[in-house]
């Protein structure tokens, strides 16, 4: 059990990792606009608005670099601003001054600074960049700006870090021994399942050694439901409208429901049914009951 202390020591150290880690990338890429950076359940991440995809070299160096930025055991300094001199500050990071701007009127902004390194940031944080000793780059992927689509692709870098090293070497080996156990390797590799980018990379084809797993799990669950007493019913996969009309169905969730026909046009129209309940119903009032 990890005690609440400990966890928000964590979370402080991790939110302290992002700092520097973005701190090493703009010593290495002086061009890069800098984004958000938060600590999260399983490490850490930053968001850069660069025009160069990191490499996994990249994250090499990069680490490198927070290396030599534990050891210059730079302080961690915090203070405030009033919001025309924090935008002042800020005038070369977009992303910065876009998220003082939409901060209440009353907000305290503040900054955190380690050496040439200043961050618009809450806080809090630990009190050196020694104390980052323990820490592993992971990935770089896309990410929107504010996780809307519509906004520009940055680049995020995921790390994580640990308050000890062994904490950290246990991880990382559980990591690695997740990729081993990872479904869509191991599926694949078993001729399970395949996909093709014709159908849609989220929707497997399932191969005849996949197909029978389905097939015999299907047939255990069948027996099982029997066994304890269920009724098996089979309905239609699609209903007129008139029963989602019924149901509620029709006004509440038209737009999301998958329709043939127009009902402009058509006599009748018809759509698959997004649950089976009001076809149960039906199936209910089949016969009278008490
Ligand atoms: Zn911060």
């Amino acid at each position: 059990m990890i005690k609440m202390s400990e966890m928000n020591e964590l979370q402080t150290l991790r939110h302290t990792a992002s700092h520097v880690m973005a701190q090493a990338v703009k010593r290495l890429f002086p061009e890069v606009k800098l984004a958000i950076g938060p600590a999260i359940d399983t490490g850490f991440y930053y968001d850069f608005d660069s025009e160069h995809k990191f490499t996994p070299d990249d994250l090499e160096d990069i680490e490198k670099e927070m290396k030599k930025i534990a050891k210059e055991n730079l302080k961690i300094e915090r203070f405030e601003l009033p919001r025309e001199e924090a935008l002042e500050l800020m005038k070369d990071e977009p992303y910065k001054c876009e998220l003082i701007r939409d901060l209440p009127e009353d907000a305290v902004i503040s900054f955190y600074k380690q050496g040439e390194f200043t961050d618009l940031c809450a806080g809090p944080h630990v009190n050196y960049t020694s104390k980052i000793k323990a820490y592993k780059l992971l990935s770089a992927t896309g990410a929107y700006w504010r996780g809307n689509e519509k906004n520009k692709m940055l680049q995020r870098i995921y790390g994580t870090a640990f308050l000890t090293k062994p904490e950290l070497e246990e991880h990382l080996n559980q990591l690695e021994e997740a990729k081993k156990r990872d479904h869509n390797k191991l599926g694949r590799e078993l001729e399970l399942f395949t996909t093709s980018d014709l159908i849609g990379q989220g929707l497997p084809i399932l191969l005849p050694k996949g197909a029978r797993v389905i097939q015999l799990l299907q047939r255990f669950v069948e027996d099982e439901e029997q066994k304890r007493g269920w009724q098996l019913t089979k309905t239609p996969l699609m209903a007129k409208s008139d029963l989602y009309k019924l149901s509620g169905h029709w006004g509440h969730y038209k737009e999301g429901m998958f329709i043939l026909g127009d009902e402009e046009k058509d006599d009748e129209v018809f759509a698959l049914r997004p649950m089976t309940c009001p076809f149960q119903y039906q199936a209910y009032l089949n016969r009278g009951r008490s």
